[in-house]
């Protein structure tokens, strides 16, 4: 058996893959004078033993061979408290994790806008939820930093955020994978420090023993 180097999602990177299975399509356009095919490998990692199925494209016309995998190739690896967040979210909080998994599956896919204008979705449900909407997002954002739940850097930041997602819904900004990804970043650090540090300091709190008044006399 062939082997060939690939990504594997549960290594998070480049390994060396045995090739279980090829199968090849080709196609030719006589009068454009232009031809292609497609490739189809089934790989299974030398590492892990992960399946995945490789598909390359390629044409006459272009030099670039895009590559797909399916189960699509994790672009960035979920945060260690993801699996715990459904646990910590309240009735009206509970879209955040839905929508953050449907943020991930955007940036799997590689579709940068969907992950940004989800991004935004996302945060101003945050601030909604925290703050009882207050009518505009300045007012909002405004709340939300005086209950602080963010402090006055983070705010920035989330403004930063909520613009990007405007951009790409109404000045046809495209944003790079670096600035998604920065994007990301601050989403999650938000998101964590709202509501799991609030549990886990809530489960300190009933678990500290308090403090003995001393005896009078
Ligand atoms: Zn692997």
């Amino acid at each position: 058996m062939t082997s060939t180097k690939a990504h594997c999602n549960q290594c998070s990177g480049d390994r060396n893959h045995t090739v279980l299975h090829v199968e090849e399509t080709r196609w030719n356009n006589d009068e454009a004078c232009i031809s292609g095919g497609d490739k189809y490998e089934m790989l299974k990692c030398m590492g892990c033993d992960n399946i995945a199925l490789r598909h390359t494209s390629w044409n006459s016309e272009d030099d670039k061979r895009p590559v797909n995998y399916f189960p699509p190739a994790i672009f960035r690896p979920t945060p260690a408290w993801f699996a715990d967040l459904r646990f910590d979210l309240s009735a009206q909080d509970i879209v955040v994790e839905p929508l953050l998994r449907e943020i991930y599956v955007a940036l799997q896919n590689n579709q940068p806008r969907l992950a940004a204008i989800g991004i935004r979705s996302l945060l101003e449900n945050v601030m909604i939820a925290k703050t009882t909407d207050q009518g505009t997002f300045g007012k909002n954002i405004a709340e939300f930093e005086r209950l602080g739940y963010v402090s006055k850097v983070q705010r920035e930041r989330l403004e930063t955020i909520i613009e990007a997602g405007h951009a790409v819904t109404h000045r046809a900004f495209l944003p790079s994978n670096e600035d998604v990804i920065a994007l990301v970043n601050i989403a999650e650090h938000i998101i964590e420090s709202v509501y799991l540090h609030e549990t886990k300091i809530d489960d300190l709190k009933s678990r500290v023993p308090p403090k003995k008044t001393p005896p009078r006399g």
